[in-house]
């Protein structure tokens, strides 16, 4: 067992990963420059959007029901979720009836984050970042981009901290621009969720 699949063993134990066409976090993903970025659009029994991050060799996952908000004004509430491996970054479909998660997948955005986080001059590791309860990145997508704060709050929610997702105040805040109610296609593929619900049937 590496450590990798370790952190997985929550992801893995959701799953029945006969039934499912999920990836299971065995591929070597190529490596990029930036950690991954990614937002997928998730239509199961609450429509909401997966906030996912890559940080030490896995997605850190946040569920966030309203989505995303370029408006520095607009908190968006972020429940923690099980770590996902890295290329399912890339899986868009359906999860089948009866699994954990059922129901459509879309990759909504993606890109690469960088951590904007120091302490004297050097850059704070994402992993004293989470301990912290405390991430500033600036995001590298097509929807979302510039500067955003994630934080961990002290309400909690089914025995799970809640967090808030705040864009940070700087050239690409827009109070006027809503993604999540104008741009409803897939990043990968074009298609709106009714469109991936058909044709992955
Ligand atoms: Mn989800």
């Amino acid at each position: 067992m590496t450590k990798t699949s370790n952190k997985l063993k929550d992801y893995k134990k959701h799953r029945d990963l006969i039934k499912s066409t999920e990836p299971l976090g065995k591929s070597k993903s190529k490596k990029l420059k930036h950690p991954i970025f990614v937002i997928q659009k998730h239509d199961a029994s609450h429509l909401h959007y997966d906030f996912r991050i890559e940080i030490d060799g896995v997605l850190k996952s946040w569920a966030i029901p309203k989505g995303p908000s370029t408006d520095p004004s607009k908190k968006r509430l972020a429940i923690p979720t099980d770590d996902h491996p890295l290329d399912y970054a890339l899986f868009e479909g359906i999860i089948p009836e009866g699994n954990y998660g059922a129901g459509t997948v879309m990759v909504w955005d993606l890109g690469t984050y960088n951590n904007l986080r120091e302490k004297n001059g050097k850059p704070l590791s994402m992993k004293e970042c989470y301990r912290q309860g405390k991430f500033e990145i600036n995001i590298d997508a097509q929807k979302i981009y510039g500067n955003y704060a994630l934080i961990r709050t002290d309400r909690k929610q089914d025995e799970k901290y809640q967090w808030l997702l705040i864009k940070m105040k700087d050239e690409d805040a827009d109070a006027r621009r809503n993604p999540t109610s104008t741009e409803n296609e897939s990043i990968l593929t074009g298609r709106i969720l009714k469109e991936i619900e058909k044709e992955e049937k």
